[in-house]
């Protein structure tokens, strides 16, 4: 596993041993294969318990998709009930798809209608292929660190190494060089470095793609100037601007991160959170743009078999009603561990004279091993990723379950208490002070 790896336990090994005999390197997410070769076998809250009987304070969240809790019995219930009554029926639609579709619409104040799909890499690539269909144009522009799934169109340029950063950077091998040089790269959090694209391609890019806080890269956060100038930009030069809310959708907010900024993309992603765990995402906009797609007669291709399955729509559904119903208790609950963990973690960070920053927004914190601040994607080259590594290592020696991965986020569920936020701090502060010595 490599420099970072965590010991793990006989049972666990087992298991993942089984694995590697039939399925590619054992695990079914090149990312889950980073940290250490485990196998869970419970989860529950804001814990997770691996084959040998170890339990880890639960931060990863399956990359943010937990956002009440593990098996939360809010969702998981009407699923259950959901499951004796219905699956997939490939024909019309459900009252549970009106009333999912009836929820995001009246959450993201941009969306007058929305499809599902099943994962965020699907929306995202909707989103990419409508905007050149409305358009008629080629190029996409999408920001150095930004991740909006593996599909051809945006997987450029997504976590680099300082050498390899704004240069000709594949997500992945057999892409078409052709697709690759449709996607620009410019900088987060800089106007003028958009601007210069459209000068240089005028009237030939059909859209820009952004992460409303690209928590791929950990924090950065999106100044007014920047949200307000890609949206004066793009309506100025003829192109749709995409708000990926992959990750902060619903997490920071019921109407998204667009909300506290204020804006009004005209095509939205969203993703993760919505359903706490199960596999449901979407992508919604103005309704004359959504006519394109082809449920409604347009000429924009859009099906899947499993798209509104009853289970993700029943999870999605009752995860989207306890916010909108206890939002006001959840999200400050939620912010508020956030906040708590931030500022304990700058704290002890300041104090033992180690060069960190702390960052992040609502139930999200990360740790940056560097001093801020951190404003764009060129300051995040900056970070000390072998410091990072071993923090994670120690951490998850110690039961806290993190990212493995150096510049990425981690979340606070509602799952997660005051004490856990503690514990995990005193728990930070033993490590950070063996990183010191
Ligand atoms: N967009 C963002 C911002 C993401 O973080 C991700 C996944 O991490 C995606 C899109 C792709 O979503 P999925 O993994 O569900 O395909």
């Amino acid at each position: 596993m490599g420099e970072g790896a965590t010991d793990v336990g006989s049972a666990s090994r087992a298991i993942f041993d089984a694995a590697c005999a039939v399925i590619p390197g054992g695990v079914n997410s090149a990312t889950r294969a980073v940290g250490a070769p485990w196998a869970f076998t419970r989860a529950e809250g804001a814990r997770m318990w691996d084959a040998d009987g170890r339990e880890y304070l639960d931060y990863h969240a399956a990359f943010g998709a937990i956002l009440l809790g593990h098996c939360d019995p809010r969702v998981d219930e009407p699923v259950r009930e959901t499951i004796g009554r219905i699956d997939l029926t490939g024909y019309g639609v459900t009252e549970l798809e009106v009333e999912y579709g009836r929820l995001v619409c009246e959450s993201i104040a941009s969306v007058d209608t929305s499809l599902a799909t099943n994962t965020g890499t699907e929306a995202t690539l909707q989103a990419v292929r409508l905007a050149r269909a409305i358009t008629g144009r080629r190029y996409v522009v999408k920001f150095q660190g930004n991740f909006h799934g593996w599909h051809d169109a945006v997987a450029r340029n997504v976590i680099s190494p300082p050498e390899r950063a704004y240069k000709l950077d594949p997500l992945s091998a057999g892409i078409l060089p052709d697709a690759f040089a449709a996607t620009l790269i410019a900088e987060y959090n800089d106007v003028g470095s958009v601007q210069a694209l459209f000068d240089e391609y005028p009237e030939q890019i059909a859209a820009v793609i952004f992460e409303a806080i690209p928590h791929n890269v950990g924090a950065l956060l999106p100044t007014r100037e920047f949200s307000d100038g890609l949206r004066e930009l793009t309506r100025r030069e003829g192109a749709l601007l995409i708000c990926d809310e992959v990750i902060t959708g619903f997490r920071h907010g019921l109407g998204g991160y667009q909300a506290v900024l204020e804006l009004e993309p005209d095509l939205t992603t969203f993703g993760k959170g919505i359903a706490n765990g199960y596999p449901v995402a979407g992508i919604g906009g103005r309704r004359e743009l959504m006519e394109r797609f082809s449920s409604a007669g347009g000429d924009v291709v859009v099906a899947g078999t499993f798209n509104g399955h009853a289970v993700g729509m029943a999870a999605a559904v009752a995860t989207m009603t306890h916010l909108r119903d206890h939002g006001d208790d959840f999200y400050p609950r939620v912010h508020a561990l956030g906040a708590r963990m931030r500022e304990g973690l700058q704290r002890i960070a300041d104090e033992l004279g180690i060069a960190a920053t702390a960052a992040g927004f609502g139930s999200v914190f990360c740790l940056y091993f560097m001093d801020g601040p951190i404003r764009g994607y060129r300051d995040l080259m900056r970070n000390d990723d072998a410091a990072y590594v071993a923090f994670h290592r120690r951490m998850t020696e110690r039961g806290i379950l993190m990212l493995p991965l150096s510049l990425k986020r981690n979340h606070v569920s509602d799952a997660h208490t005051e004490e856990d936020v503690d514990r995990t701090l005193e728990v930070a502060e033993e490590v950070l002070r063996e990183l010191a010595e």
